[in-house]
Parts: C-alpha cells; sequence; structure tokens
C-alpha cells in the first residue's frame, strides 16, 4: 500500500513529516508520488494561526470526495490541530469520514492504527498526552540530501500569551544528548552538510533533564552546539527557535568560537514596544535584546540575523506600533518573518480587550515589511563585489536554468552552473542583490 503525507505548517512540522513518512517506510508502506496514487493519506496539521486552520479544515473536508470515489483508501489526521481542546466538537462536525485522528505525542504509533483500520475497526482517535514510551529516535526519511533537521527537544515552557503551542506540544522534553549525536554522526556519514537543530526554544535543552536528575552532569545547548561542531562532515549548523529569554551572554560568547555556528542567528522580537513585550509574557525587554545583538555583533560583524514580528496584538496602539517600527530599523535585522497577530482559543491573549481590526493590522504589516525590506535591501547591497561561499543546492525555482545555493549566513545565492556543483562549496562574487535573494551571474 503507498502513503503521502500533506504537510502544513511549520519547520517543526515539516520534519514531523519526515518521521512520520520514515515509519510508515519501515513498517513496509511505500511512498506515493501524489495524493490520486495513494492509499492512505496523512494530514499533518497546524493551529498557530486561525486561516491557516480554516484551510486545512477545508482540505480535509475535501478528502471526503476522494474517499468516496476511492473506497478503503484510509485517512489520517495528525499534528497540533489534533491536540485542541475543541477538537471533539469539530471531528463530530467535520471529521466523520476520517478513519485516525492522532495528536502530536502519538504520531510513531501510526502504522499500527493504519493495521488495525484494515482488520475493520473504526474511526481510532489518540490525542493521550502521555509521552512515557516516546522513542527516542525514530526513522526519518528525509528530502533534502545536503542539509538535515534534527530534533534536540519539544514542547515549550515558555506560554507566550498568544502562543498555543505549549497547549498541544506540550512541556519542553529534552532528547537524549547520545541520541542527537549518533543521529549528526549517522547524517554526516550518508553525505548531509548542514544541520539544523530543531525545538520551540532550543537554549534551554537540559533543563528538564536537570531538573529530574539534579546530580547528574547534563549538558546545555552550548555543549550540543560543541558537539555537533566537531563531527566531521558537517560543515553548517543552524538552530531554531532561539528564544532572547535565555539567550545568555555566555551561550553568544561559545557560539563566537565555533565558525560552523557562528554565521547566523534567528533572534524572534515579536515587538519593539516593552508594553506590549510584558503583555506577550516574552521575559526580556528592548535593551535587553539589543543587548544581545550587540554581544553577537562584537564577535562576528558579518553574521546574519533574522527575526519574527507580530502586528497587532491586542491592544497595540499606534505609538507602540511606532516604537516596533523603530526598533525594527534600529536592529537592521537581515531579515524578518512577519505575522499578523491571530486570536487562538484557549490563549491569554484572546481573551483580552482591544483586540484590532484586520484592515488596521494589515496597514501596519505593510509599513513594517516596507521599513525592514529597505534595510534587507540595504543590508544586501553590501555583498555586491564581495566573494562569499556558496554551498550549491540544486536549480533554482524560479529559473531552471540557473541554480541556487546558501551562504554560511543562509542567504540565498542565484548563480550560474549545472547539477555537477550540486554540494559543492564554492567561492563565488556577488553582483547583484535583492530584498529576499543575492545573485552571482
Ligand atoms: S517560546 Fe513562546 S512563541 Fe515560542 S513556542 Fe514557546 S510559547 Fe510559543
Amino acid at each position: 500500500m503507498k502513503f503521502f503525507v500533506k504537510t502544513f505548517g511549520c519547520q517543526m512540522n515539516e520534519h514531523d513529516s519526515e518521521i512520520i513518512a520514515g515509519v510508515m517506510a519501515s513498517a513496509g508502506y511505500q511512498q506515493a508520488e501524489d495524493i490520486g496514487g495513494a492509499d492512505i493519506v496523512i494530514v499533518n496539521t497546524c493551529c498557530i494561526r486561525e486561516s491557516a486552520e480554516n484551510k486545512i479544515w477545508g482540505f480535509i473536508g475535501n478528502l471526503k470526495n476522494l474517499k468516496d470515489h476511492k473506497p478503503g483508501m484510509i485517512l489520517a489526521v495528525v499534528g497540533c490541530m489534533m491536540q485542541q481542546n475543541t477538537i471533539g466538537e469539530m471531528l463530530h462536525r467535520r471529521g466523520r469520514h476520517l478513519d485516525i485522528v492522532l495528536g502530536t505525542y502519538q504520531q510513531h504509533r501510526l502504522p499500527e492504527y493504519v493495521s488495525r483500520i484494515l482488520a475493520g475497526e473504526k474511526q481510532i482517535v489518540d490525542i493521550s498526552e502521555d509521552n512515557r514510551d516516546f522513542p527516542d529516535s525514530l526513522p526519518t526519511m528525509r528530502v533534502n540530501d545536503l542539509s538535515a533537521q534534527v530534533n534536540i527537544m519539544y514542547g515549550c515552557n515558555n506560554f507566550c500569551s498568544y502562543c498555543i503551542v505549549p497547549y498541544v506540544r506540550g512541556r519542553e522534553r529534552s532528547r537524549d544528548f547520545g541520541a542527537i549525536l549518533a543521529e549528526v554522526r549517522e547524517l554526516a556519514a550518508a553525505g548531509v552538510r548542514e544541520v539544523m537543530l530543531l525545538g520551540q526554544n532550543v537554549n534551554s535543552y537540559g533543563k528538564d533533564l536537570r531538573r529530574a536528575t539534579p546530580d547528574a552532569d547534563v549538558p546545555d545547548f552550548a555543549a550540543v552546539l560543541r558537539a555537533v561542531s566537531e563531527i566531521e562532515g558537517i560543515e553548517r549548523i543552524r538552530y531554531m527557535s532561539s528564544h532572547p529569554r535565555d539567550f545568555s551572554a555566555e551561550l553568544a560568547d561559545v557560539i563566537a568560537t565555533l565558525p560552523k555556528v557562528r554565521a547566523y542567528c534567528h533572534l524572534p522580537l515579536q515587538s519593539g514596544s516593552d508594553r506590549v513585550l510584558r503583555a506577550m509574557n516574552r521575559g526580556y525587554d528592548t535593551a535587553a535584546y539589543y543587548a544581545i545583538l550587540e554581544r553577537i555583533r562584537r564577535h562576528t560583524p558579518d553574521v546574519v540575523i533574522t527575526t519574527d514580528l507580530i502586528v497587532g496584538f491586542p491592544g497595540e496602539t499606534g505609538e507602540e506600533f511606532a516604537e516596533t517600527l523603530d526598533f525594527v530599523a534600529k536592529c537592521r535585522f537581515d531579515a524578518a518573518y512577519t505575522f499578523l497577530y491571530s486570536p487562538r482559543s484557549g490563549t491569554p491573549a484572546a481573551r483580552m480587550d482591544g483586540q484590532i481590526a484586520e484592515r488596521e493590522k494589515k496597514e501596519r504589516l505593510a509599513r513594517l515589511t516596507a521599513v525592514q525590506n529597505a534595510v534587507s535591501l540595504d543590508i544586501n547591497r553590501g555583498y555586491i563585489g564581495r566573494t562569499v561561499d556558496v554551498l550549491v543546492e540544486g536549480p533554482s525555482k524560479n529559473n531552471p536554468d540557473l541554480m541556487t545555493g546558501r551562504t554560511p549566513g543562509n542567504k540565498i545565492v542565484i548563480c550560474r552552473g549545472d547539477m555537477g556543483m550540486v554540494g559543492q562549496t564554492l567561492p563565488l562574487t556577488i553582483t547583484e542583490a535583492k530584498t529576499w535573494h543575492l545573485e552571482a551571474l
């Protein structure tokens, strides 16, 4: 039988889908090229924004037609959306045609539940939060031969007031240090050159293990970075996400000593207003955030720094939004991922007074994007004439006659070449700069 995984959402979800595919393949199922060729359709869901959630329910609804035309097809829906407290009611209203519903803690059980459906069982729902037997390593079917994602922890303890993640992915759980290193060594042996260490808050790696075994010598995130840096064959190491509250001066100093790590840092800011940051429960203010940026840049002047920003948080006044514009211009990020605030049921921010109209949020987003784009272009223009190491990844999506690759700081570079260059790190001279990429033509 063949399966197809459709993924919605963030990088964490993309990697979860690689694991779901790996678990299914190791149970003997084959991956289908497209949804039409699949006997088992698996939808990996995301609930971070309301608009995404509506789109996903629409997609799940359309699968009913597919199933009607292909009796025996198994539909499985997994991931964050299934872990929300409204799921029972939603399944009753919109998900009666689903065969398997799994939350974020039970996805590794999918082959077992597929067998039970094949044996005649009706809709199986498992959204249990019991993760005691969650394996430390799972088979993974990777989509990229050069760059791989590796989970180092799951869940989050931060409870930012707008965020649903701690409710659907649970509290922080660090993965075993040895299992992480074993996975990266295996990837290096298979030819992978770059790893992205994943977690909702990678900086707090090990804290839960230390609480559980206070006398043991448990490694922290800096130790993970040091150990992964020593693995031969891995040229570049990135990490996501990194919370400013836990980004200590010591961590910045350690990263500065690691050439494979120090070229790139993603540090979510979210707002440039101290009052809004407090309301978001972010645990830092703009002065503390800026001090981290200065420390990172003092060590590594041409480091690439990106961020996340939310506009239209409840109660955000025009003045507070203007503070964000000013602070973003001052920080000079290489790029920012900007989002409209989206109320999520069950989070404190969804119940706050002062919810802002969509139109106003969109206007603010456009102004913020204009400020950031001008900074991004200005920084990128500084690369013209410089020669940078580019790891060539493959043909450009927009123009298959050209190739695409990335600098150590993760900037996209479009260049001439052929498939023989894929996997090579080449010194290329930048000839042109755009807002979101560089060109070496
Ligand atoms: S750090 Fe905040 S925004 Fe990030 S996952 Fe945790 S609660 Fe959500």
